[in-house]
């Protein structure tokens, strides 16, 4: 048995308001206050960390942000770097979700300077990595996400992942309603661990893998069962308290 503590972290994306997120985080903190032994977090708009910040204060979850700009400040009209979400009382930030890979050029090295410079900051990132499914279906699962995974390992080294989380994302899963089943899920997952233990054992061993890609409150625990999945990054389930909270709980029962 693993001693990694779950993780569930939910990415609201560019959904919600302020009296949503008002509605939304008291209810899940309420709930989660009947948790034990998962961690959670959530990662709304950057407009709403604060209030969110605000909000969790003292109730055991933290915030995230959804993406930074690699640098520390500056002309850089629109963008929010690591310093600006640490100041906010950030604890997370994503980093390569494939809605920025895909929409907004976010490249691997691109995603590994952003993950080097939340892990300087301060922050945990959550490396999301993932293949589209024509790469699955040509055989190059394993190869696109040692791909991703590498260039975060070349650029910051290994040691970033004692203060980070990799979210496996397949990107033909994510709010598609199709899953990775769970064996589809751990064989990469202990793909990862693989390949990084070539680096550290100790590190790919402790790092927690998170699984994403349409998980919902009736498919989360038969993931989280599985020995290399370490709870989930959730999109549009975590825009609902009940299937969130649900989600969560499959989690913390994940260890037993
Ligand atoms: C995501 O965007 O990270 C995600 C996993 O979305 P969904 O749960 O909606 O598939």
């Amino acid at each position: 048995m693993n001693t990694r503590t779950p993780l569930v972290a939910g990415n609201w994306k560019m959904n919600g308001n302020r009296s949503m997120a008002a509605e939304l985080i008291s209810q899940v903190l309420e709930g989660a206050g009947r948790l034990g032994g998962v961690e959670i977090a959530i990662c709304p708009p950057f407009v709403l960390i604060s209030q969110a910040v605000a909000a969790l204060h003292g109730g055991g979850m933290v915030v995230g942000g959804q993406d930074l700009d690699p640098s520390p400040s500056g002309a850089f009209t629109g963008q929010t770097s690591a310093e600006l979400l640490v100041d906010q009382g950030c604890h997370f930030v994503i980093v390569g979700h494939s809605e920025r890979r895909t929409l907004y050029g976010d490249h691997d090295r691109r995603v590994a300077e952003k993950a080097g410079a939340a892990h300087a900051a301060g922050l945990w990132p959550i490396v999301c990595v993932g293949e589209t499914l024509a790469e699955r279906e040509a055989g190059d699962t394993e190869m696109v996400v040692q791909r991703q995974i590498e260039a975060v390992l070349q650029d910051n080294g290994i040691a970033l992942f004692n203060r980070a989380v990799i979210a496996y994302e397949p990107v033909w899963a994510i709010g598609t309603g199709k899953t990775a089943t769970p064996e589809q899920a751990d064989a990469v997952h202990r793909n990862i661990r693989q390949h990084m233990s070539e680096r550290s054992s100790a590190i790919a061993d402790s790092v927690r893998v998170l699984y994403g890609g349409s998980v919902k409150a009736d498919n989360a625990a038969a993931l989280f069962k599985q020995e290399h999945i370490d709870g989930g990054l959730i999109g549009g389930a975590s825009l609902n308290s009940t299937d969130f909270l649900d989600i969560c709980a499959a989690a913390a029962n994940s260890l037993c």
